[in-house]
């Protein structure tokens, strides 16, 4: 690679081991290539630089944020730089406007906690909130825990600064509450997926802080009552802020790394909440006996924010319970809510038919869920059942009428399945795009789209 500039190599991580760590991301089995440079942008001028010098010597850029992606998007490539955005983490809040304006490199969690001080919210939490980046939840168009209610990224994402490939800055959207003229430009980059541009500014959409939510955890001995339940809480007028959904083997699974009493002998545990100003006592006790009707089998309902926060505990340990049974992909599949029953059937099936085991965990309230299958990686038949196992899964949600992925993004797991998704001409219409913005392919190539 030739000699980086003199401004920006100031920001190179020159030491290998650190630099390694900057390869990889949290998708299983990430690797780090042989060469590669990691440059930590310290301003939106660096990120011109990069991007300036990327185009001209051919480079191929990943841009970064906290490495928190599933799909591989965020890896290191070959002969490529790395360029992570982190440091670019200011926050700025206009109370009038209920909008903040925002660095990439904004933990999620740190902007809800800066915000509690002006009595609004920035609702999009995913479960990585407490690491995961404003930047890399803008370019997967992030959902999380409370979209049942509050919807995702996108829809908080009023306009954006970007830097193009050769170092053009870009701005598109507006500040304003509403505003038409022209394409959706941002509407394009949210979900893009590092492909098209590096972010560098965002201007965020806030609401008023709701009230501290309480929740409701109800135990089910099957599959059917628990998605009469899900079905349920869907009719109720008061749409609950989080409906999730963990299946008999996830509550076993939890159960190995901690007692959080779960029963673990099939069934499964919905986790619902509310957080309607002045009305959570009263929701979750209405919830509580829609449950009940449904066939929930045990109740549990909190009194305060503490309990609340109790009754979540189970399912915050669930990341860990599946590290700890060993390697695994984990699915990000979205299908109509009447099917997903069917969906987490199937899934256990298909995993059962290539000898696997399997959990189903996700956002009942999206019909987004999120497979896990477990196999040896030291086997490679074990591993190849698990491509398998992977793709139908995928092939089920496309029966359902559903989409290969909910909220993790295409990343480089599933480029491959794109097309299958979208068909040929779609697909050319979207390089097309792609093309626009970054005609030499410098843009995070092989994400999303498959190399050709
Ligand atoms: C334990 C765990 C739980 C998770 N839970 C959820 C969940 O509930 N919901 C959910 O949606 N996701 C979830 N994820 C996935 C992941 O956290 C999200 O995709 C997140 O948005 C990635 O943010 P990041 O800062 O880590 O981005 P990275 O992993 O660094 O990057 C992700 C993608 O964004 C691009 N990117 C990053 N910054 C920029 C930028 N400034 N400009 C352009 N492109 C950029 C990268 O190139 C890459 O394509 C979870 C992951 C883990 C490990």
């Amino acid at each position: 690679m030739p000699l980086l500039p003199e401004s920006v190599r100031a920001h190179l991580v020159t030491d290998a081991d650190v630099a390694r760590t900057y390869a990889v991301d949290s998708s299983p089995g990430a690797g780090a290539p042989e060469h590669f440079e990691v440059v930590r942008a310290r301003s939106r001028e660096d990120v011109v630089e990069v991007l300036r010098y990327a185009e001209a010597h051919r480079v191929p850029v990943v841009p970064q944020g906290a490495r928190t992606s599933t799909t591989g998007s965020s890896v290191a490539l070959e002969g490529g730089i790395v360029l992570n955005v982190e440091a670019l983490d200011s926050i700025e809040v206009d109370e009038e406007e209920r909008i903040a304006v925002v660095g990439p490199g904004v933990v999620n969690g740190n902007l809800k906690a800066h915000l509690t001080d002006y009595g609004l919210a920035y609702p999009p939490d995913p479960a990585s909130s407490p690491t995961c980046t404003i930047g890399g939840n803008i370019a997967t168009n992030a959902g999380g825990l409370c979209c049942v209610k509050y919807g995702v990224t996108a829809d908080y994402v009023r306009g954006l600064e970007v830097v193009l490939p050769g170092g053009e800055v870009m701005r598109t959207g507006r500040r304003t509450a509403k505003g038409v003229a022209g394409y959706d430009l941002t509407g394009l980059f949210v979900g893009s997926e590092g492909t098209l541009g590096v972010v560098t500014e965002a201007v965020l959409r806030l609401i008023p802080a709701p009230d501290p939510a309480l929740t409701v955890l109800a135990v089910f001995d099957d599959l059917d009552a628990m998605m009469a339940g899900v079905a349920a809480l869907h009719g109720d007028r008061h749409t609950p802020s989080l409906l999730e959904l963990l299946d008999g083997p996830s509550l076993a699974a939890i159960q190995e790394v901690g007692d959080f009493g779960f029963p673990t002998d099939g069934g499964g545990v919905l986790l619902v909440q509310s957080d309607r100003p002045d009305h959570t006592h009263e929701d979750v006790q209405r919830y509580a006996e829609l449950l009940r009707s449904a066939g929930a089998t045990d109740l549990a309902v909190a009194d305060d924010a503490t309990e609340a926060d109790l009754l979540l505990q189970g399912r915050r340990a669930l990341h860990a319970a599946m590290e700890a049974r060993g390697h695994r992909l984990i699915e990000d599949i979205c299908v109509p809510l009447r099917h997903l029953g069917e969906l987490v059937s199937r899934v256990h099936t298909i995993a059962g038919g290539h000898g696997l085991e399997a959990l189903c965990s996700g956002h009942a309230g999206d019909g987004n869920l999120h497979p896990c299958v477990f196999f040896d990686a030291a086997d490679p038949q074990s591993v190849a059942a698990a491509d398998a196992a992977f793709g139908d899964i995928v092939e089920a949600a496309w029966d359902l009428g559903g989409t290969l992925t909910g909220e993790h993004g295409v990343g480089a797991l599933k480029a491959p399945w794109l097309a299958g998704e979208l068909g040929a001409a779609e697909m050319a219409r979207q390089r097309a795009v792609k093309a626009l913005f970054d005609p030499h392919g410098i843009m995070n190539p092989g994400r999303v789209y498959p190399l050709t």
